[in-house]
């Protein structure tokens, strides 16, 4: 984050992004890289970079429909398939530039925050937050 050092800089623009969505960084593809499951820890993955720049339809499929359910009722699961447990798509941990959540901001034009801005951010907010970066 700007401070005394950058006299000059004026905080940008804040969006507020109020709905269950799913949010991707500044140049992130729509799909999520991976999943993990919460409940056994394996790793379902979508995109199996380097060697593959576009989603594994079949691995991925299953996400998509969980998050376009969970979009339209609030809950939405993708089964585990290396435990068969029916996981929320709110639990799964996905990759760094994948989040969903029914609250995020955009901060345009904002540099990079401190970790003592992010650290209080997230607590004032008491949930689970990701950051993404992005630029265009
Ligand atoms: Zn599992």
């Amino acid at each position: 984050m700007a401070d005394a050092s950058d006299p000059s800089w004026l905080p940008g623009p804040v969006a507020v992004l109020v709905g269950r969505d799913y949010h991707v960084g500044g140049q992130g593809a729509d799909e999520a890289e991976y999943a993990v499951c919460p409940r056994c820890r394996a790793r379902t993955v979508i995109i199996d970079y380097p060697e593959e720049s576009e989603p594994d339809e079949e691995a991925w499929q299953p996400f998509r429909e969980a998050i376009a359910t969970w979009k339209k009722s609030g809950e939405g699961n993708t089964p585990c398939a290396a435990c068969g447990v029916s996981v929320p798509v709110t639990e799964w941990q996905w990759d760094t530039n994948f989040a969903v959540g029914a609250l995020a901001f955009d901060f345009w034009g904002w540099p990079p925050f401190s970790v003592g801005f992010y650290a209080t951010f997230s607590r004032q907010l008491g949930h689970r937050t990701v950051e993404h970066m992005g630029k265009f």
